[in-house]
């Protein structure tokens, strides 16, 4: 397929509040890059106190008529947004890959997966909006439970997935009649931005449904001190999440709130790993990488280690990297040369620490695009389950391959080598030690022979430990979170 022709600038980002599109008189704009040139390709406000509470007081006004618009009318706008999403995906997928630097089939991947939540939203709202009722719980009396809508929920979000991990939850809840003030990441906003102006232009969403605001901490804790706001989902790294469920709590608002992750892959020695490397590889560098179910400690069990990493490095060392927008590109650039100083800091720590590069992605080059922030893939050999690049989250191009005598030891690396559990998977052919695994592994998603465990959008998605803070999951979990349970007896 043809990428479109991407825009070089997109200027200072408007705000999106009560279905029309106004500038901001933020004090603070930051700019947003296309991580593969290093060009500033837009500039982001940080929105008003003011701004902030204009956009909660629309969602709060839409909210009053929204939740008694017949539920099959609510439907029928997320038809409109998925025919919209399908229509404009190769140009979103451009902007998408332009302002996070993936690869184009990845950004294609992202909102295929956003598609797919609109469409679960639209099953659920058929099934799992509905209440149930019984009758005669005493003479003459009947009891029915109805799922209500609550109002202005604020949806924040990371850079990793600019589309799809808003879509997470926006569905969901306009089409079971609450209202959305989204707060894209500051660093990949333009993704979201398009499609709040392809919503205002082809979905025609009633103003204040859908409201866009950006900023950073000081716009997310105005959005959940507000009064009208009912709850936030939260996705991003473990000490934010922490920190949002915390104030969440104490405004007495709902949280759904996923973070870091720090995800083993296990080798088994009967891995068949001639089936399965490039799914191994895809998983620690897709994304460069940059994905909450990304590999990065791996764990290989017995004699496995040898013949994994003959097959391994050389796989990772030729991935190619490049422009997400250029043809035949393994693996794009980090978000930002933030970013990349900090996956690099952690090679130099785990090398410091005794580790040894079979690889190492440090050099790499992108020569037509020497401005870009760019890190090859990169394995560290003998890493060691103390070593801090083993325990803290990385999120860039970087596996690190610890040894381990059995699959115990390897289940302990996971359950207890790190604060995390978002993901961990193993590659074997027992049947026996994968279900000892899925068993016994302290993680939200599991995988068998697969190295990025991303459940569908009909299942609950979430981690455990320091990966999340709440009770409901992402995805279609959160109908009970936009929802709440009112139950009525009666007697005539
Ligand atoms: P981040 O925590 O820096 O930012 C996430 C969001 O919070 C952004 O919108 C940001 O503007 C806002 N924010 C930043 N500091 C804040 C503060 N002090 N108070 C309130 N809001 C604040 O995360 P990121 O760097 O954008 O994303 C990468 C992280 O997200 C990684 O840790 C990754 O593992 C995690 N992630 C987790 C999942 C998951 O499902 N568990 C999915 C994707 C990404």
């Amino acid at each position: 397929m043809q990428a479109v022709e991407p825009r070089r600038d997109y200027g200072k980002l408007q705000l999106f509040i009560d279905g029309v599109w106004r500038e901001s008189g933020a004090h603070e704009f930051r700019d947003t890059f296309n991580p593969a040139t290093g060009e500033v390709i837009g500039r982001v406000p940080f929105s008003l106190h003011e701004e902030v509470g204009l956009a909660v007081e629309a969602g709060q006004r839409a909210f009053e008529k929204w939740r008694y618009v017949p539920i099959i009318e609510r439907i029928k706008y997320l038809f409109r947004l998925k025919d919209t999403m399908e229509k404009h995906l190769e140009e979103l997928a451009t902007v998408n890959t332009q302002n996070h630097g993936k690869t184009l089939e990845e950004s294609r991947g992202d909102l295929r997966r956003s598609i797919e939540n609109v469409e679960v939203a639209i099953g659920a709202a058929y099934v799992l909006a509905k209440g149930e009722s019984l009758d005669q719980i005493a003479p003459g009396i009947d009891v029915a439970m109805n799922k209500e809508p609550l109002g202005v929920f604020t949806l924040v979000c990371p850079f990793n997935f600019p589309v799809m991990i808003p879509f997470w939850f926006l569905p969901l809840a306009i089409v079971l009649g609450d209202t959305v003030v989204v707060k894209p990441s500051d660093i990949t906003p333009l993704p979201m931005q398009w499609v709040a102006k392809l919503i205002q232009e082809e979905v025609a969403l009633p103003p204040g449904v859908l409201n866009v605001v950006h900023g950073g901490k000081d716009v997310v804790e105005g959005l959940i001190a507000h009064r009208d706001v009912k709850g936030v989902t939260f996705v991003g790294s473990s000490p934010v999440a922490r920190q949002v469920y915390k104030l969440a709590g104490e405004h007495g608002k709902r949280a759904i709130s996923n973070g870091g992750a720090k995800n083993c892959i296990v080798i088994m020695p009967d891995a068949d790993l001639d089936t399965s490397m490039s799914n191994i590889v895809s998983s620690f560098f897709g994304n460069a990488g940059q994905r909450c179910l990304a590999g990065a400690n791996l764990l290989a069990v017995g004699d496995s280690h040898d013949a994994f990493m003959d097959k391994f490095v050389p796989a990772a060392a030729k991935l190619r990297l490049g422009y997400g927008l250029d043809e035949g590109v393994q693996m794009g650039p980090l978000v930002s040369e933030k970013a990349r100083e900090r996956v690099m800091g952690y090679v130099d720590s785990g090398l410091a620490e005794g580790a040894k590069a079979a690889t190492d992605g440090r050099g790499a080059r992108v020569p037509e695009h020497p401005g870009g922030f760019f890190l090859g893939a990169t394995v560290l050999d003998g890493v060691t389950s103390d070593m801090k690049v083993s325990r803290e989250e990385v999120f860039g191009p970087l596996a690190s391959v610890i040894r381990t005598e059995k699959l115990d030891d390897a289940i302990e690396v996971i359950n207890n080598g790190t604060a995390f559990g978002n993901m961990a998977c193993i590659y074997t052919s027992s049947g026996r030690s994968a279900r000892e695994f899925r068993v016994r592994a302290d993680a939200g998603n599991i995988g068998v022979n697969i190295g990025v465990a991303a459940p569908s959008a009909y299942y609950a998605f979430g981690g455990r430990r320091d990966s999340f803070y709440g009770v409901l999951h992402a995805q279609i979990d959160a109908v009970d979170f936009f929802t709440d349970k009112k139950v009525t007896i009666s007697k005539w």
